[in-house]
């Protein structure tokens, strides 16, 4: 359990609410971070699951986190976690864009996406070679030529890509070209592969697998900080509820707790939580309105003849028009934009 202290909560505050917890014969882990405490629960929580604890003074809310979380908690670390790709910092206080098409499908439409995002703002390119699809007769990727023409779009563009990784033997050909390797929600919980990704140096995004909580989202990111790679940036890409009218429900709740669970960097992908190019724009701004530490936008030269998720794809110029909201927001919400 996690006990999370408001920012201006005073130093006393603090220390009677860690003493009713020893005193109910549990320890307490108090982490003082710059901005505000967090105090960790272990050993014994018979007696202090019954308190109300939010309701004591400077107590802004209460957490349980079922897994022993090691590394990727704000326990074990309290300053988020910075990651450096190409010159940029991801963390710590900036709003990183990823921008592209869903799937490179030639070298035209890739560099045609690729200047458009550049134009634009975006600082990464995304463009996978590697598609998981729902039907195993759907497109499913260019493989390694996919791979190389990302290389030669990063070289053009001066821009460095993520790209997904779905298979285990791949993950050695994928990072020696990707600057970033992705994780899908649909391989979150494929543990040989968060192994696999963790033995290797590239920084790696993980997305929440759609019918997973988030206290396993970041035990999957602890499947990849245990094997000693700590470059993970947690994607919020919306999960699967009774509601039918988006592709999936964006939970937009899960970007600050995981924030406060976690000291690492947590995006959101809005193409994929809505699965609608209309609902794009609305839930970008929420992303960066909330303080998610990136974002991660499907865009296409030709949305139409896309091959892959065409209908959430955004339009350059949709794109551009969105990135003027998300540089006044990211101003609003003090989140540096490089
Ligand atoms: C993607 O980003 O292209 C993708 C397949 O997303 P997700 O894993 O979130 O479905
Ligand atoms: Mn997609």
């Amino acid at each position: 359990m996690i006990i999370v202290m408001k920012s201006d909560a005073a130093t006393e505050q603090i220390a009677a609410v860690a003493e009713h917890l020893e005193g109910l014969g549990a320890t307490a882990r108090v982490s003082t971070g710059s901005v505000r405490t967090v105090i960790g629960v272990v050993g014994d929580l018979d007696g202090v699951r019954s308190v109300a604890w939010d309701v004591l003074p400077g107590v802004e809310r209460v957490m349980s986190v079922t897994g022993p979380l090691r590394f990727v908690s704000r326990e074990a670390q309290h300053d988020g976690t910075v990651i450096e790709v190409g010159g940029l910092r991801i963390g710590g206080g900036t709003l990183t864009v990823i921008a592209g098409p869903c799937a490179v499908e030639d070298r035209d439409q890739l560099l045609e996406a690729g200047k458009a995002v550049k134009a634009a703002g975006a600082h990464i390119l995304r463009g996978d070679a590697y598609k998981p699809r729902t039907s195993p007769y759907a497109f499913q990727g260019l493989g390694k030529e996919g791979l190389e023409l990302l290389a030669e779009a990063r070289e053009v563009l001066g821009m460095p890509f993520v790209a997904e990784v779905i298979d285990p033997r791949d993950v050695g050909l994928v990072s020696s070209y990707a600057d970033i390797v992705r994780i899908g929600s649909r391989n979150m919980a494929n543990f040989p592969l968060l192994q696999e990704v963790g033995r290797q140096q590239k920084p790696v995004q993980l997305k929440r697998g759609f019918t997973s909580t988030i206290d396993e989202w970041l035990n999957a990111a602890e499947y990849i900080y245990n094997e000693g790679n700590h470059q993970i940036i947690l994607v919020e890409r919306g999960i699967r509820t009774f509601e039918t009218a988006a592709r999936n429900t964006l939970d937009i709740t899960a970007v600050p707790i995981a924030q406060s669970l976690s000291h690492l960097p947590v995006f959101v992908d809005p193409s994929h939580a809505s699965g609608k190019r209309s609902l794009v724009p609305p839930l970008t701004r929420a992303a960066v309105a909330v303080g998610a530490d990136g974002i991660m936008v499907d865009v296409h030269p030709h949305p139409e003849s896309a091959l892959v998720d065409g209908s959430q794809a955004l339009e350059p110029a949709e794109f551009s028009e969105l990135m003027e909201d998300v540089r006044r927001l990211a101003e609003a919400v003090g989140r540096e934009l490089a």
